[in-house]
């Protein structure tokens, strides 16, 4: 099955046990489209970096919500993963490989390294205490 366009949009707690939720909704989600397991592979483990990213750094394990919205227009997929915790000073470090504000969690700062490798295109909306948005796009089936 394809679609010219669908959408899908959720919102759950910020906790962990929902990383797995939200990997497996978009997967399902961008099923129609027939993605090779790489590709949906590399889908879920942009999910997860941008959902746990909400938990750990956005509201630092403590109560939040986080909104996901996933769209497929023709054979592009774009996914936005939105919190409003405590956002980001400086965007452009914080998605240098290697760079954690929380090396004593072992975080590797490695997040948006991967959602960089495993998505055609990243874009990170934040501000100050107002929280974050992460916005992946990625065409399926181009080879
Ligand atoms: P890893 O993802 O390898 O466990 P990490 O989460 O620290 O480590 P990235 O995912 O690349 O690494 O994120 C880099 C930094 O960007 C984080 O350490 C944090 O300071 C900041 N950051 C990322 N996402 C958010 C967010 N949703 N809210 C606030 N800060 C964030
Ligand atoms: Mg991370």
């Amino acid at each position: 099955m394809e679609y010219l366009r669908n959408e899908m949009k959720m919102e759950f707690l910020a906790l962990s046990a929902n990383e797995g939720f939200a990997r497996v909704a978009v997967g399902a989600f961008v099923a129609g489209l027939n993605p090779t397991v790489d590709e949906l592979a590399d889908i879920k483990t942009a999910v997860s970096e941008a959902v746990t990213n909400c938990i750990i750094h956005g509201y630092e394990q403590k109560e939040g919500s986080i909104w996901l919205s996933c769209s497929i227009e023709g054979r592009q997929v774009e996914i936005t993963v939105t919190d409003t915790g405590k956002g980001i000073r400086d965007i452009e470090q914080a998605r240098e490989p290697l760079f954690t504000t929380k090396p004593e969690l072992e975080r590797s700062g490695m997040g948006f390294a991967f959602m960089e490798a495993f998505m055609d295109e990243v874009d990170v909306v934040s501000e100050p205490r107002k929280g974050t948005s992460v916005i992946m796009r990625k065409t399926i089936g181009e080879g």
